[in-house]
């Protein structure tokens, strides 16, 4: 099982989870490789195997090389979580170029770079197989100051939804997680404040919270689940 953007926050939990429930991990993340390997000692202890990757989602060329490497030597992956994600929230009309590009490349771009070299390798092996996607309430609804985000995270739906249809009869579920806010190193305090007034549940949801519908769809009892967007919000947005 691969869990992108796993050093830290929502990843982190779902691959503590997955390991858990009895699978072992792959272990990615960016520039905290300190974070990841300690996520890598926990899950170890947990008696599953884990390594650690290191690259930049948004370098297709990285994730290719990275990926198609890993599998060659350890086989495919039965489930494959794309969480890595950033945000770089402000007003549209002050928007950077730059702003608008990272955000795309890291949170959208990310869907076809790490995805598009695992696919194959999943479907030869002939067996059931599981995707996940961490999309947003953002790209459900919109969100002010995150027109990048939200249409990074509206994009990631409509991929899960496509490549859903193109893997249903290989045995292999494309599912999407819609969170609302969840408290990690993502969550501003000016944001948060202001949408602690909306949250219904009035409070933030945890990343073990959205770990635990990752868990679910990772799962066998899953197999008849795809092409869904499942959200973990609090209510938020129904
Ligand atoms: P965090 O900021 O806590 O963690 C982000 C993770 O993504 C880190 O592991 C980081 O690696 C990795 N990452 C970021 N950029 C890259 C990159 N270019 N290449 C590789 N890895 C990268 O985020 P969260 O845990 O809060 O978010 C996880 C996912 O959930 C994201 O997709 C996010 O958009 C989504 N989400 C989060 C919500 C929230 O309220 N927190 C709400 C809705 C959706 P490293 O540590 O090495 O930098």
């Amino acid at each position: 099982m691969l869990v992108t953007g796993a050093s830290r926050g929502i990843g982190r939990a779902i691959a503590l989870r997955a390991a858990a429930d009895g699978f072992d991990v792959v272990v990615h993340c960016r520039s905290r490789r300190q974070d990841a390997e300690a996520v890598a000692s926990q899950i170890r202890s947990l008696g599953r195997q884990c390594r650690v990757l290191v690259f930049d989602v948004a370098d297709r060329q990285a994730c290719a090389d990275a990926l198609l490497a890993d599998v060659e030597t350890h086989g495919a992956y039965y489930g494959v979580v794309c969480n890595a994600g950033i945000a770089r929230d402000t007003a549209f009309p002050a928007m950077s170029g730059q702003d608008w590009d990272e955000v795309i490349h890291t949170n959208l771009d990310a869907f076809y770079n790490v995805l598009n070299p695992l696919v194959m390798p999943l479907v030869r092996r002939r067996k059931p197989g599981r995707i996940v996607t961490l999309s947003s309430v953002s790209g459900l609804v919109g969100n002010r100051g995150q027109t990048n985000y939200s249409a990074a995270k509206a994009g990631i739906i409509g991929a899960s939804k496509a490549l859903a249809l193109e893997l249903a009869s290989r045995q292999i579920t494309v599912n999407c997680v819609a969170p609302g806010l969840i408290d990690t190193e993502m969550v501003n305090e000016e944001v948060l404040q202001e949408a602690l007034k909306l949250i219904p549940a009035k409070r933030m949801g945890t990343p073990d919270e959205v770990a635990a519908t990752v868990a679910f769809l990772l799962s066998a009892q899953a197999g008849y689940i795809t092409r869904q967007v499942i959200s973990v919000n609090g209510g938020l947005v129904g």
